[in-house]
């Protein structure tokens, strides 16, 4: 019998194993992972941005992890020898609407405590001479990442506090009794655990409905493609570039991002995926087409988001659609300079009524807790959600400091 199992090794389900064995040291853990390694799926395939929190609504779940998931990754970072950086952002508006929807980030930004700085036409084009724009807010602190590392650090400090990671388990069911948790993976072995974090990423949906979490969301896949630019703009921009986005979305819009290692990549776009973990540009599945279907929050947020959602279509067919996204404000892009980079594919939350969750969503049962919707930015915040998820298990399993725990 296992203390705490985690099911999940991304950064969110390593980053919570890590800070409960700190915090309740000589408890026994385990993390489940279905794949051969850690962070195949979204912690591997991100834009790998270390977000200060400017577009989140004041007051939530987001704001609040994001600022001190900043920090606390460039923190530990540091402290571990992995490589980060801080170009900073620009948010480049280029129509007068953007420059309207510019203004209302930068009050968001305020209130949300961070430091930004408008940037006229004339910075603008001194600071980032390859960049057009009407103007720019500039977030001077945003960082990059590798957050793949990251977990390799934080998973060989699971191992020194004691805890286990076992990879090619895949769970396949979870039963909640009155005194235990029994998990049966794909091999058809079980694990009993007095109780249960589930950071499952894109099959949160899934594992919260067999323990009675679930039903009224869905995870809907939303696959972002990229694209690396040819070495010649490998020095394109100083910082990172980000269009204004559109507020009733929560996907950022296609960004000119400097990547650890020293190139850059334009993306991700946003487009319906027909597969949950199928990377191929026509990958389909047939479960995760079907459970999409017959959950209706799928219809009304496709009817609702209908024009967006075909222009991130044409975006995805066509290259030269989406190489004018980016023209808008960086021109000189042509068609030769978008080399092949590997797609990311976002959990994304969808209630009932349509409604797509932008804050996290966090529930527990008896003995379990489920992150079921950590949207991006999640890599930036997953050491706040952890202190958060672990902060939740000390009051619903009874965790003490010391490491023992109510039956
Ligand atoms: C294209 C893209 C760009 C992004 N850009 C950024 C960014 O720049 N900055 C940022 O902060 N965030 C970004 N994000 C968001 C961020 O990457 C995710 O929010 C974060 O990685 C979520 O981590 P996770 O651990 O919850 O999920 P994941 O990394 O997806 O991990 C979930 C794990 O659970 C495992 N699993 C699932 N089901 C089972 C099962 N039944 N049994 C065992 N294991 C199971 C999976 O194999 C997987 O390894 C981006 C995401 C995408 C897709």
């Amino acid at each position: 019998m296992t203390d705490i199992t985690i099911i999940g090794g991304g950064i969110v389900g390593i980053a919570t194993a890590y800070e409960l064995l700190r915090r309740f040291p000589g408890i026994s853990l385990e993390v489940l992972e279905k794949e051969s390694q850690l962070a195949l799926h979204q912690t591997g395939r991100n834009s790998g941005v270390i977000h200060a929190g400017i577009y989140y609504a004041p007051g939530s779940l987001k704001a609040d992890f994001c600022r001190r998931g900043l920090e606390a990754t460039l923190r530990f970072s540091a402290e571990h020898g992995i490589a980060y950086e801080q170009p900073g952002k620009l948010l480049v508006a280029t129509s007068p609407v953007e420059m309207e929807r510019l203004a209302a980030l930068e009050g968001r930004a305020r209130t949300n405590g961070l430091a930004v700085r408008r940037v006229d036409v004339a910075e603008l084009r001194e600071i980032e001479p390859n960049i057009v724009g009407l103007g720019a807010l500039l977030s001077p602190t945003t960082g990059i990442a590798d957050y793949g590392a990251i977990v390799r650090r934080m998973a060989a400090l699971v191992d020194e506090l004691g805890g286990q990671v076992t990879c090619k388990a895949e769970v396949r069911n979870i039963e909640e009794r009155a005194n235990d948790v029994r998990i049966t993976l794909a091999d058809g072995s079980i694990r009993t655990t007095r109780h249960l974090v589930v950071c499952a990423g894109v099959m949160a949906d899934r594992l919260a409905a067999m323990c009675g979490l679930g039903g009224d969301f869905a995870i809907v896949p939303f696959k972002g493609e990229y694209f690396r630019l040819a070495a010649r703009h490998d020095h394109v921009v100083r910082h990172l570039i980000y269009p204004v986005p559109d507020p009733a979305l929560p996907f950022l819009g296609i960004h000119l991002t400097r990547m650890i290692g020293g190139y850059v990549t334009v993306g991700p776009n946003a487009v319906l995926s027909l597969s949950r973990e199928g990377y191929g540009k026509l990958a389909a599945d047939l479960r995760d087409l079907r459970d999409m279907a017959r959950f209706p929050g799928f219809w009304r947020t496709l009817r609702a988001n209908l024009s967006s959602g075909l222009g991130e279509a044409a975006n995805s067919a066509f290259r030269h659609h989406y190489l004018k996204a980016c023209q808008r404000y960086c021109p000189s892009l042509e068609l030769e300079d978008l080399l092949p980079h590997p797609p990311g594919i976002r959990a994304q939350a969808v209630l009932r009524d349509g409604t797509l969750l932008h804050d996290f969503l966090i529930r527990n049962s008896a003995r379990t807790i489920h992150i079921c919707n950590a949207p991006s930015p999640a890599a930036t915040s997953a050491i706040p959600i952890a202190g958060h998820i672990s902060d939740r298990a000390a009051d619903a399993f009874g965790l003490k400091p010391e490491g023992a725990l109510s039956r």
